[in-house]
């Protein structure tokens, strides 16, 4: 292929090192902001708030935006970025069981430098723009693209009726993976709000009408969205869909929702566009006795419904949360951690449970819709760090000595070090029910079975005591011994 007249060329001058992670933060987004980025940039720090850490260590943030795109159907998505990049990305993506192709336009410094990466990118689009396919195609910037400025707002917004949205998702500008799945929401939600606008749209799939429903966002276990609709149906009020979203049309029905429940609180961009199109928010979730209260009054409230409707919907559900708490308690110490940003959520649970919940860390930032809970957690005696780096995690575990620990895989790594029980909260807690009665009872066997194991911990401990560490570390032979003067064979 060769250039054609519009080719949009960068820089050479600034052209970024296409070492991406691995360039620093600062070179990154210097050469991004000279690349015409700023913009992009700035809302993304307006969003993203960082501080007190900076970028807390979880994975490559472009696998949240990756990963919505992948499970929404007819929808094709496509990288651009360094190989590496997108081998691990693809690799982590079928790791959790993705199962669609991943498009890449590959580059290298002459396609990059020329400008003829963006045309690439426009062709690939082209090509697969395929209306009886799909409904939309995402082409995800990756690092160095970004700090190149390869601009995919100048691509085309739709080819043959396909959707094109073009999203930068830099890891120098978006913190976690948590808050990328907010970039390709929220990018969706504003392309699906300006078509509502511009006049009729396709019929989503489940219509009801007439019925107040409530919007929910967060990447939710999907009994949880059936518990929740069970619990507002007395006040007759109906679910809507799940942003993010698993098909098109779905956008249309969460836009036309009457208020919208930000279960995960971290997803700026999407509240922004269902702020503009005038829908009311609330904060928090429906979890354990008094989460549920909480929520399903400030709902009603939200929706302005007749108190007597309230009390039935929260009387419907208080006795039944009670009693499987009670039926199934956790009586440990627990510290716990994450970035799926619904850390403070199951940690109320946990302490309704009974646990004595010491410190709770999240990667995401605090936001309006998390206050309400860091206040409850802390007014129950828990120490709650947003934007926690491992260091916090670690220093809280050593500091409170729990029974059990939860957090990222290095914490529970060190965990497992020192003999303490541990569980990798993304995997073995946030994929679990934890709404309603249904969350109730959900974390307690999980925990109290993690927390039976310590004996064997220990047993192992003993086991293995030193082997790995000083001369038990590596072969030493006869000689080694001889000539180093230490060590012992093994
Ligand atoms: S895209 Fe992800 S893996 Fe690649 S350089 Fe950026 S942060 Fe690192």
């Amino acid at each position: 292929m060769t250039l054609s007249s519009d080719t949009i060329a960068v820089d050479s001058d600034t052209a970024p090192p296409a070492d991406g992670c691995h360039a620093g933060e600062g070179v990154m987004r210097d050469a991004a902001q000279k690349a015409g980025k700023t913009a992009q940039l700035e809302q993304y720090d307006k969003d993203y708030p960082k501080g007190p850490h900076d970028q807390p260590q979880s994975m490559c943030p472009a696998f949240g935006s990756l990963r919505v795109g992948l499970r929404m159907r007819r929808t094709a998505t496509i990288l651009s970025g360094s190989a590496c990049c997108v081998y691990g990305l693809t690799f982590t993506s079928h790791f959790y069981g993705a199962k669609r192709t991943v498009g890449y336009v590959p580059f290298d410094s002459e396609s990059l430098v020329t400008g003829k990466l963006f045309e690439d990118i426009r062709e690939a689009v082209h090509d697969i723009a395929d209306p009886d396919q799909y409904d939309a195609v995402v082409v995800i910037n990756l690092c160095v693209p970004t700090a190149s400025g390869v601009p995919l707002d100048l691509l085309p917004t739709e080819i043959n009726g396909v959707r094109i949205i073009g999203i930068d998702v830099p890891g120098f500008g978006v913190p976690t993976h948590a808050e990328a799945k907010d970039v390709l929401a929220g990018a969706m939600l504003r392309y699906a709000r300006g078509e509502v606008q511009a006049g009729p749209v396709a019929r989503p799939a489940v219509v009801e009408t007439d019925v107040p429903t409530v919007a929910m966002v967060g990447e939710i276990f999907p009994v949880d969205a059936i518990t929740i609709g069970r619990m507002i149906q007395p006040m007759g009020v109906k679910a809507g869909p799940v942003v993010p979203t698993r098909e098109w049309r779905e956008l249309y029905a969460a836009l036309d929702c009457s208020a919208v429940a930000m279960l995960h609180p971290f997803y700026t961009a999407t509240a922004r566009e269902f702020t503009a199109a005038g829908r009311p928010l609330l904060g928090s979730a429906p979890v354990g006795v008094e989460g549920t209260k909480d929520w399903l009054a400030h709902l009603g409230d939200v929706l302005n419904l007749p108190k007597k409707r309230i009390d039935a919907a929260i009387n419907a559900q208080l006795a039944a949360i009670r009693g499987v708490l009670k039926e199934n308690p956790i009586d440990a110490r627990i510290t716990l951690s994450g970035y799926e940003g619904s850390e403070l959520i199951v940690a109320r649970l946990l302490i309704e449970s009974g646990a004595n919940v010491r410190y709770v860390g999240t990667a995401c930032a605090k936001s309006d819709w998390s206050a309400h809970d860091c206040e409850w957690l802390e007014s129950h005696g828990v120490s709650v760090q947003f934007r926690a780096s491992l260091e916090d995690d670690l220093y809280a575990m050593d500091t409170f000595k729990p029974d059990i620990a939860i957090g990222t895989t290095p914490v529970v790594q060190k965990a497992k070090e020192r003999s303490i029980p541990s569980l990798y909260f993304t995997n073995l807690i946030s994929a679990r029910p934890l709404m309603g009665v249904a969350g109730a009872g959900s974390l307690a066997e999980v925990i109290n079975t993690a927390i039976a194991g310590r004996d064997r911990f220990k047993r192992m401990e003993t086991f293995f005591a030193g082997v790995g560490t000083g001369t038990k570390t590596g072969i030493w032979t006869p000689q080694i011994i001889s000539r180093s003067g230490m060590g012992e064979a093994g």
